[in-house]
């Protein structure tokens, strides 16, 4: 999307060769007027498929997967972190770790707001190596919902979440690819 990557260029921040930084109009400060475009994008793309909800991972999903939640007309789902294992009987739970951050942390998602009626889209700001949208997608599963694919912002092609995603048998929608960058350079496929 000719949008999105303009405004990477003039206002993103290639930090190194791996990270991307964005922080002056989605992970801090949020525009909102661009993020509603954004979101009716990935709406577009994936619409009429039968979604019944959204769900991103908190925190910086949340502003794009509204927007698309808010395009498709459905619920926002927002799976929470947890710093540990707190035993739940309400909740799918899942640990998570996180090889960027070299942490652990669990996804959970009350079992209130998600049956397997659900097709559900899942929405997120970055697409880097892959593991919070595996996290999510094996979350989703436990309620035995269906998945109606992963859509997000800025996907860094030269890591493998793309790979690792679509073999799990869910496409992939982004909406600026990122080829390769370096400080001050960001080139998009
Ligand atoms: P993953 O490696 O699991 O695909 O990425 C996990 C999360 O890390 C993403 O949802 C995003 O919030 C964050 N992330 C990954 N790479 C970047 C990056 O280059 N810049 C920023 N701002 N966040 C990133």
């Amino acid at each position: 999307m000719k949008l999105l990557e303009e405004k990477i260029k003039s206002d993103g921040v290639a930090v190194n060769e791996h990270i991307l930084k964005v922080d002056s109009f989605i992970n801090h400060q949020v525009e909102p007027a661009l993020m509603q475009q954004l979101g009716e994008e990935i709406a577009k793309h994936f619409g009429h498929r039968g979604i019944t909800k959204v769900a991103t991972i908190e925190s910086s999903g949340i502003s794009p997967a509204l927007m698309t939640a808010l395009a498709l007309d459905v619920p926002l789902l927002i799976l929470k972190k947890q710093p540990s294992k707190i035993l739940n009987q309400d909740l799918y739970q899942t640990v998570v770790t996180s090889f960027t951050k070299e942490t652990n942390y669990e996804l959970t998602l009350s079992k209130k707001y998600i049956n397997e009626n659900d097709h559900v889209l899942l929405v997120d700001d970055f697409l880097a190596n892959g593991e919070a949208s595996t996290a999510a997608i094996r979350l989703i599963r436990m309620s035995h919902a269906t998945i109606a694919g992963l859509g997000v912002l800025i996907e860094k092609s030269f890591q493998p979440g793309r790979e690792k995603i679509s073999a799990q048998g869910i496409e992939v929608f982004a909406l600026a690819r990122i080829g390769n960058m370096s400080e001050n350079y960001i080139s998009f496929l």
